[in-house]
């Protein structure tokens, strides 16, 4: 059975890891991110120890996602500065000399989920993350969605809440989209605490779940999704989900019908790959970049 690598590539930490075709995680390691001068040799070494039919990579962005683009597989307008423009699938296409399957974290997320996960039952889905940014993978007939470039829902503008103690959003690009709004960063800009010391604060929750629930709003809206997962550091508050449901049922106003409207709890879910969905859609993207080399033109 061919076995596959798998990059999780984040701005902390690196997941490598080894898998095969039914998405079963067999190794895994993780390195801390610093330069790519300093990260990329220890990782490269890790895989070029196995015999991988294909790589996959999430990996966090913006990346050129174009594949009519010179610089497709690199990283972009990242502020991490030391990856800035960095060829992410050049660089292990090179070394490794097997196909590299590549798409940004969220996406790989959310192909995990959608393969092996709660959503496999759903050709429409997203994965929602609220960790140290705001991220969103979306699934459209079973496949990460792109277009001109991969969706950056993480930023879309929302409506500050009125009573809102915090007067500016922190996003260095946008100010008051969501992530500037409800990331754990965010969070304990306004509170003045890291998010997970503020569980027992239910005005702290309150508001995250007007700004999610609103996301979530705008993500039915306009994508339709058949089901909906939520997950990132911020999410393992166990109120925010209930929360959060009850803010989409609010703010949707009753105008829209649906299957997964009816019962929300089952509608807006929780992560079901414990911490490897990152891993095992980088899996799947391996696979789906070795199916399509393998494949006659
Ligand atoms: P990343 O987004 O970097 O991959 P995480 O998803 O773990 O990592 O998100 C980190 C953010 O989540 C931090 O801002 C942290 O304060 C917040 N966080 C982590 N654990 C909790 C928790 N139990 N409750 C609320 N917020 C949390
Ligand atoms: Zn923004």
């Amino acid at each position: 059975m061919p076995l596959f690598g798998a990059l999780e590539a984040g701005g902390t930490k690196m997941v490598c890891a080894v898998g095969d075709a039914s998405g079963n995680i067999l190794e895994r390691i993780s390195l801390p991110t610093r330069s790519p001068e300093e990260t990329m040799p220890d990782m490269l070494d890790f895989f070029r120890a196995k015999k991988l039919a294909a790589v996959g990579i999430g990996c966090f962005g913006p990346v050129d996602l174009d594949r009519a683009s010179p610089t497709y597989g690199s990283i972009l307008a990242t502020p991490k500065l030391s990856w800035r423009n960095f060829p992410m699938v050049e660089t292990f296409r090179r070394t490794l000399g097997i196909p590299v399957g590549f798409d940004t974290d969220v996406n790989a997320a959310a192909l995990g989920e959608s393969t092996w996960g709660c959503t496999r039952e759903a050709a429409n889905s997203i994965y929602i993350t609220v960790g140290t940014g705001v991220g969103v993978g979306v699934i459209i007939n079973g496949k990460p969605y792109h277009g001109m470039t991969h969706p950056e829902a993480g930023h879309i503008f929302v409506a500050r809440h009125p009573d809102d103690p915090m007067e500016k959003g922190i996003c260095p690009y946008h100010g008051n989209c969501l992530e500037g709004l409800a990331s754990g960063p965010a969070l304990e800009r306004r509170w003045g605490k890291k998010a997970q010391e503020l569980a027992d604060c239910g005005e702290v929750w309150a508001l995250e779940a007007y700004y999610i629930g609103q996301a979530i709003c705008n993500y039915i809206m306009i994508l339709s999704p058949e089901k909906i997962v939520l997950g990132g550091g911020v999410t393992h508050q166990e109120r925010m989900l209930p929360l959060v449901r009850q803010e989409v049922r609010r703010q949707l106003g009753g105008y829209l019908q649906g299957k997964g409207l009816d019962d929300l709890d089952n509608y807006i879910v929780p992560i079901s790959l414990g911490d490897n969905q990152g891993v095992m859609g980088a899996v799947k993207l391996a696979m789906d970049e070795y199916a399509a080399e393998a494949a006659p033109v």
